[in-house]
């Protein structure tokens, strides 16, 4: 048997992959209610953007609503919704335009959609910085050399190395005055954060549900796009005129969609705490920093969960120590607190998303007591 997964339950989890994923008990409820194989079509009308029982439909007309976007519809991820508007909106070997903080996805998107990439740079250490006005420069260059604007701008709304948010209206602007289609990609906002994609000028904006939604019960995302895109991506098979092409019918039907819907009520209303959440990091942040020999990466004052830290305080200690780097993951594991790398001391990425006040300080006494005992500073 396998055994039971207790980490919500039985620790502190800092794991900035995870904080966002986590499924509130209603909605573990409908996933176990439609863990059945094609539970989500006993009532299927042809395909599942379309069903009414369970309200996918309607689910999914609130969902292009709370984005301020026309249509939405599921995917099976983040990743899959790029490629599907990659290969939908796009052709082989055209060029497109996307910001260097990029997540490794939208790379392999744009591998397989056949299309080349180029960078938008960042301004480098210690920041990492995205200007949007470099938008400008890269769309002109590609211009310069293909003879054409790029087929698609594409933002990491706030990247998974450094939590950076970017100002994506600006870009969103630029893309606009060029006329090359904005995709946000929104895996680590959307869901947690408040967002308008009309105010962005976004024509697709791509979620992840186990990332941001509260929807760690399988693997789903969202496309949210503009009306005028409804076309391309919804364009149906040759042979079955309900079968949308690119979706293979129908993309994720059972626990994941449902989870997703079960979750919503609750994404709603956490959105709204999100400066609670910026200040939360914040705080986190400068009292890692006052341990001494640590340094939060990207940008300051930062704006987002997801923190990067640089630590030569804690890789002085693994050189000396016994067990080498993984000295801090054993001492941290015993105090009930994961999610960090095991083996890896010269950083630490982690996520404040969603944790008390009193769990926060509880991280940090331990961090300072570990530190305590293992650097001789007592
Ligand atoms: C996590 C992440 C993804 C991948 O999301 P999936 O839903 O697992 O495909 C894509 N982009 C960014 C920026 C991410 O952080």
């Amino acid at each position: 048997m396998i055994k039971p997964r207790m980490r919500e339950e039985l620790y502190i989890n800092l794991n900035p992959l995870q904080r966002g994923g986590i499924v509130p008990a209603e909605a573990r409820k409908t996933a176990l209610a439609y863990v059945d194989g094609y539970s989500t079509c006993d009532y299927c009308p042809g395909t599942l953007h379309l069903m009414k029982k369970p309200p996918i439909q309607d689910f999914l007309k609130e969902v292009a609503e709370f984005l301020n976007m026309n249509t939405a519809i599921l995917t099976h991820g983040c990743r899959e919704a790029k490629l599907i508007i990659m290969r939908s909106i796009t052709t082989p070997r055209q060029t497109i335009v996307v910001d260097s903080n990029k997540h490794y996805t939208t790379q392999v998107a744009a591998e397989l959609a056949g299309l080349e990439m180029v960078e938008v740079p960042n301004s480098g250490y210690p920041n990492f910085a995205i200007k949007p006005e470099d938008y400008a420069n890269t769309i002109e260059q590609v211009k310069k050399k293909t003879g054409e604007p790029p087929a698609l701008g594409l933002l990491t709304h706030v990247d998974w190395l450094y939590g950076n948010l970017v100002d994506a209206a600006a870009v969103g602007e630029i893309c606009q005055e060029y006329g090359v289609p904005f995709l946000l990609n929104a895996a680590y906002s959307s869901g947690r954060m408040p967002i308008d994609g009309n105010l962005l000028r976004a024509d697709f904006i791509t979620c992840s549900g186990h990332k941001s939604w509260a929807a760690g019960a399988g693997t789903v995302g969202i496309i949210a796009m503009k009306k005028e895109w409804e076309k391309k991506i919804m364009r149906p098979s040759g042979h079955y005129k309900v079968k949308p092409l690119e979706l293979l019918g129908c993309t994720t039907r059972g626990t994941s969609a449902l989870t997703l819907m079960a979750s919503f009520p609750r994404v709603k209303e956490r959105i709204k705490n999100w400066s609670e959440e910026v200040e939360k990091a914040r705080w986190f942040s400068a009292q890692m920093e006052s341990l001494g020999g640590i340094r939060q990466l990207g940008e300051k004052p930062h704006c987002h969960d997801l923190l990067r830290f640089e630590t030569p305080l804690l890789n002085r200690i693994a050189q000396r120590h016994k067990r080498r780097g993984y000295y801090l993951y054993e001492e941290l594991r015993e105090r009930k607190i994961v999610g960090i790398k095991p083996g890896r001391t010269k950083g630490l990425d982690l996520s404040t998303y969603q944790l008390k006040k009193e769990q926060m300080s509880y991280v940090i006494d331990n961090f300072n007591d570990i530190v305590n005992k293992l650097s001789g500073r007592n």
